[in-house]
């Protein structure tokens, strides 16, 4: 650990499901800005998103997203906002950081997409108390301004132009994933017959 002060990253995401963008995201943000550990959160409700498609339920997303971290040191999977319950907003999950470890630096880690829509958050000027914003770019997205005067560090990352959406559809047309998710994601995905996999 650096200093006296945990460094903690948090990734929030619906992770529908989690892929090599997440995780280039995840370590080279954590190398970066020299942090202990990034928390992929994975999101209960994303009420940005209900109503646009079928989510995944939230076990089957965490246990993507477990496989996906499982032998990367410093990164975790967080179940934070699924215990919680409810729609999943940034703003409390922070909260509760800070509250159980008042001494920790927060930092939240957006992909350009994200950046550009942070003012539609729930109750978003909180967040720049909470924590230092970290933007990635995102290929084929144009990178939204984040509100003004948010402590803001940009962190350069490979691009590659994968979404989750993406994966989604690959799955349903039988195209191939490699490459693209890790493969402990890919047997995650077969073995609980998600995205429509019909029983083999
Ligand atoms: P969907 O297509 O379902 O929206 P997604 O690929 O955008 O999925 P999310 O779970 O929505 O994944 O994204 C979680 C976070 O990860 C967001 O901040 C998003 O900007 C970021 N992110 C996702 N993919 C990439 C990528 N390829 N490069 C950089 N950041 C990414
Ligand atoms: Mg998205």
């Amino acid at each position: 650990m650096s200093g006296t002060r945990e460094r903690i990253g948090v990734l929030g995401g619906t992770f529908d499901p989690p892929h090599i963008g997440h995780l280039l995201a995840a370590v080279n943000v954590r190398s970066a800005l020299n942090l202990d550990r990034v928390l992929l959160v994975v999101t209960n409700e994303p009420w940005q998103k209900l109503g646009t498609r079928e989510i995944s339920p939230a076990e089957d997303r965490l246990a993507m997203v477990q496989a996906a971290v499982a032998d990367l040191p410093g990164i975790e999977a967080s179940d934070l906002e699924i215990v919680r319950g409810g729609p999943s907003f940034s703003v409390e999950t922070l909260e509760a950081l800070r509250s159980g470890q008042p001494d920790a630096d927060l930092f939240l880690i957006v992909g350009a997409d994200a950046a550009g829509a942070l003012h539609t958050w729930e109750r978003w000027e909180e967040l720049a108390d909470l924590a230092t914003l970290v933007l990635v770019d995102r290929p084929g997205v144009q990178a939204g301004d984040p509100p003004e005067r948010w402590p803001l560090e940009r962190v350069e990352i490979p691009r590659v132009e994968v979404s989750s959406t993406d994966l989604r559809s690959r799955v349903v047309e039988g195209r191939p994933l490699d490459f693209l998710i890790p493969p402990a994601v890919a047997t995650c995905i077969a073995e609980r017959r998600l995205y429509g996999l019909a029983d083999s």
